[in-house]
């Protein structure tokens, strides 16, 4: 192979390589190593501890499903609060809802959001919004201080590793039900149906045993194990089944759509198997 590749190794019998056209920013953070590439096929990329997190070109299908499927669910979402998310996707995408008042990002890792402003300044662009608030601290111990404070909770994490281990506990899932009003809603990003299929079963019952909802969606997204990616959804009221396209606003977007969010909840046969219950498994 000619030239310089990044490389993601993501098991250890599968990766993912793109050719380099310029390594822009590496440094070691407290938390992690953060290395922003330029690369030919899918542009400006983050990546922390040698896994992609994001990248200029397909970005948008993650950041779309993360923040539009939970904040249309919710009738009418105010206080939105992220934990990751330090590139800023998510934010940009929330504060496209009128109905939005505060914005709340909590990144444990300050050097992700100023990498993130300086190198990928159309993921970023939201963070300066009057409606949002950036705190470096730990999105484990912001849940826990908080009863009934927020209608939509997005957690935008790395993967359940490290710092991000106890984003995917059902203890945590128990503080962030406190931390929702009583009729809020939550998301994670949880991992590829084909590389996880465990993991997934398990944070899905795990979800299922603290809220009365609980929803997996699905949207693809190249740049990640397996391509085709899982999001997790825990609601106290509202379901994500039950919105009607046509309430929905139409806000200019790539990826989701009033059709796409329904779509995103057909789950294929593989998928459905993975958090059938057990007596039903064959
Ligand atoms: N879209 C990405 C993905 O799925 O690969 C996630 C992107 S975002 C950059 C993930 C962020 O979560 C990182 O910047 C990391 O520092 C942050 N993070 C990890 N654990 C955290 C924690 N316990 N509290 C707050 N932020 C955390």
């Amino acid at each position: 192979m000619q030239g310089i590749w990044v490389t993601e190794l993501q098991t250890p019998s599968l990766a993912l390589s793109c050719r380099v056209k310029k390594t822009l920013h590496r440094e070691k953070t407290p938390y992690q190593e953060l290395c922003i590439v330029d690369t030919e096929a899918f542009g400006r990329m983050l990546l922390l501890d040698d896994v992609i997190q994001t990248t200029v070109k397909d970005e948008f299908v993650y950041h779309e499903m993360i923040a539009h499927v939970p904040l249309n669910t919710h009738p009418h979402p105010q206080e939105v609060l992220v934990i990751g998310g330090g590139d800023g996707g998510a934010i940009r995408e929330i504060i496209k809802h009128a109905s939005v008042t505060r914005a709340v990002l909590v990144e444990i890792d300050a050097r992700v959001v100023a990498a993130a402003r300086e190198y990928l300044p159309e993921i970023a662009c939201g963070l300066d919004d009057a409606r949002v608030e950036i705190r470096f601290e730990d999105g484990i111990d912001h849940v826990r201080r908080f009863e009934s404070q927020y209608d939509v909770i997005i957690v935008d994490s790395t993967d359940p590793v490290g710092p991000a281990e106890g984003l995917f506990t059902r203890e945590f899932y128990q503080n962030v039900f406190k931390a929702l009003k009583p009729d809020g809603l939550f998301v994670a990003q949880t991992e590829s149906p084909f590389l996880n299929g465990e993991f997934i079963r398990r944070v899905y019952y795990d979800i299922a045993s603290v809220f009365p909802i609980a929803r997996i969606y699905l949207a693809t997204i190249p740049t990640y194990p397996g391509g085709l990616w899982t999001f997790s959804l825990g609601s106290k009221q509202y379901d994500p089944l039950e919105v009607d396209p046509a309430r929905i606003p139409r806000i200019p977007t790539r990826y989701y759509s009033p059709e796409m969010h329904r779509a995103a909840f057909i789950l294929p046969p593989f998928v459905e198997e993975i958090i059938r219950p057990e007596e039903e498994r064959e």
